[in-house]
């Protein structure tokens, strides 16, 4: 991996560790990560992140990507969210097909 790309990685895993202990699920209302004891920040020696996250919009249009339209939220919970809205809804879901693909 060049270093330039190492880098940015280690800065980008501590920005979603740091984002991820405070930032709520859009479905389940929990953090989207919980910090392993004893995790220190300030170095940029951070583990992969163990949980599969995503955006979510909002009005399920793929193609509105305001600020106020996109919210992170864990997989899972995105996954079972647009699930239970094909059964039990007709209209046409954007977002269904990548999550289909994306699991
Ligand atoms: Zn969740």
């Amino acid at each position: 991996m060049q270093k330039a790309t190492k880098s940015e990685l280690q800065m980008l895993r501590e920005m979603v560790w740091h984002f991820g202990e405070i930032t709520l699920c859009e479905f389940c209302h929990r953090p989207l990560l919980h910090i392993p004891p004893g995790m220190t920040f300030g170095h940029r020696r951070h583990p992969p992140i163990d949980t599969k996250l995503t955006i979510h919009h909002r009005d399920r249009n793929r193609d509105n990507n305001q600020a106020s339209n996109r919210v992170p939220a864990h997989r899972s919970c995105h996954i079972q969210y647009h699930a239970n809205l094909r059964r039990t809804s007709s209209e046409p879901d954007d977002e269904s097909t990548d999550v289909t693909t994306d699991c």
